[in-house]
């Protein structure tokens, strides 16, 4: 028989391992709500030519890793690298924003990439975008969202890379001073530095083959025009004053088009693989524009949710169930299930073995299903009693049956 593999570059994410990943998409729903975001569900794929506007032609994205497939009737479509085209796309199909959109994503993105830690094929993002606001607090807002994800996540010492490349007037001479430079040291670029100069010379800022080669290039943060620098000052303020700590990168230029004025990324000090960034985001006012809307500012972030899991302090599993019910003997066994089924209705996450085992079986199952405590169903059952057992101190008692929920909270 032949033995089925999951396809290159994806991974199986499951039971028990994927607590974690469900701790973190229910801790960003959970902190994305409470700074006012609700979820905006779009498709998984998309018209190709959404993203070849949208993220941009000269985006490594568009230009190699894209999954463009052809339906049975002939059209171009391709499952999204990225939600922020598809977000915007369904908003100025719905109509646009009427004062401001606050909106979350969470789900899988699609990049055909040389596999590696931190770097797959399918991989998670879960976002934010918020439509319709240009005021720099939105940034920050923003900023600090991400950030505190990564603080609740347990990814220790992180720091946001911060720049800003201004607006699009700002770059028309810029890009003319940029192009100068390349073209001076043209012998010293690679091939892919070489091509992506004719489309968008920013790109060859952070193009990690062209370090050298670039070293003393003009960069955008010195040639901002007067709105863009008051933004970006105001940026800076606002960070300071909540306290986030930043570095200023001003060869940070994204790999995504659509960007202007402030970007960032999220590097955690300590997790030195080669894929470095957490997540990151940027403002991008002109997005809505490009694909045929409003004029709508924004500003927005994706968190890599693969790497975030990778970065996190400590690798023990957090226990999921609350209690384990376990029956003394057979003879206790439908009264015990019957309990468990009351447990589960007052909303105690619960559960039992099933069939006929030992005890001892019982007590081994309940630690390796991530029980935080024991209660055995037996003698005591006729008094209105069970014996609770904290797993995790080792500290056991009996207590009356309708104790149960209180003894279960303070431990
Ligand atoms: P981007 O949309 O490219 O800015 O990506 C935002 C975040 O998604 C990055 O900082 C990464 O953490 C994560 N990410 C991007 N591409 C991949 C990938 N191929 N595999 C895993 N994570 C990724």
């Amino acid at each position: 028989m032949t033995r089925f593999r999951g396809p290159k570059g994806t991974d199986d994410i499951l039971p028990p391992a994927s607590r974690v990943w469900s701790r973190a998409e229910l801790t960003f729903i959970e902190l994305s709500g409470v700074y006012g975001y609700e979820p905006a569900i779009t498709p998984i794929f998309e018209s190709t030519e959404l993203f070849a506007r949208g993220v941009g032609e000269a985006t490594e994205v568009v230009d190699k890793q894209m999954y463009t497939f052809a339906d049975k009737a002939g059209r171009s479509l391709t499952l999204r690298p990225e939600a922020t085209a598809s977000v915007v796309r369904a908003v100025i199909q719905a109509g646009g924003v009427q004062g401001v959109m606050k909106a979350s994503y969470w789900g899988p993105m699609f990049r055909y990439e040389r596999p590696q830690a931190g770097r797959k094929r399918q991989f998670y993002q879960a976002g934010v975008e918020y439509l319709g606001e240009s005021a720099p607090e939105a940034d920050v807002e923003v900023i600090e969202l991400g950030y505190r994800f990564l603080q609740e996540m347990d990814v220790p010492d992180v720091e946001v890379a911060l720049n800003t490349i201004g607006d699009p007037a700002d770059r028309e001479a810029y890009r003319a001073e940029l192009t100068a430079f390349l073209q001076e040291r043209i012998d010293l670029l690679s091939e892919d530095a070489k091509a992506r100069m004719e489309l968008n010379p920013l790109r060859v800022l952070d193009s990690k083959a062209d370090v050298e080669a670039v070293a003393g290039a003009p960069v955008p943060i010195d040639h901002l025009g007067p709105d863009a620098f008051a933004h970006f000052e105001a940026v800076k303020a606002g960070l300071d004053r909540l306290g986030i700590p930043y570095r200023l990168e001003p060869r940070l230029v994204r790999g995504l088009d659509y960007y202007n004025r402030t970007v960032w990324e999220y590097i955690p000090r300590r997790y030195d693989a080669a894929q470095s960034a957490v997540g990151g985001g940027g403002r991008y006012d002109q997005l809505f524009e490009l694909l045929g809307g409003r004029p709508t500012p924004a500003v927005g972030l994706a968190m890599g949710i693969d790497r975030i899991i990778l970065a996190m302090a400590g690798s023990e599993l957090p226990r999921i169930l609350d209690l384990f019910v376990v029956a003394a003997g057979p003879a206790w066994r439908d009264e015990a299930f019957a309990w468990l089924s009351r447990l589960r209705h007052a909303g105690i996450r619960a559960d039992m073995a099933l069939g006929d085992r030992s005890v001892k079986a019982q007590f081994k199952a309940a630690d390796r299903r991530g029980a935080r405590a024991v209660a055995v169903v037996g003698d005591e059952w006729a008094t209105g009693a069970v014996t609770v057992k904290d797993l995790e101190t080792g500290t056991q008692q009996v207590i009356p049956i309708e104790e149960i929920t209180a003894w279960i909270a303070e431990h």
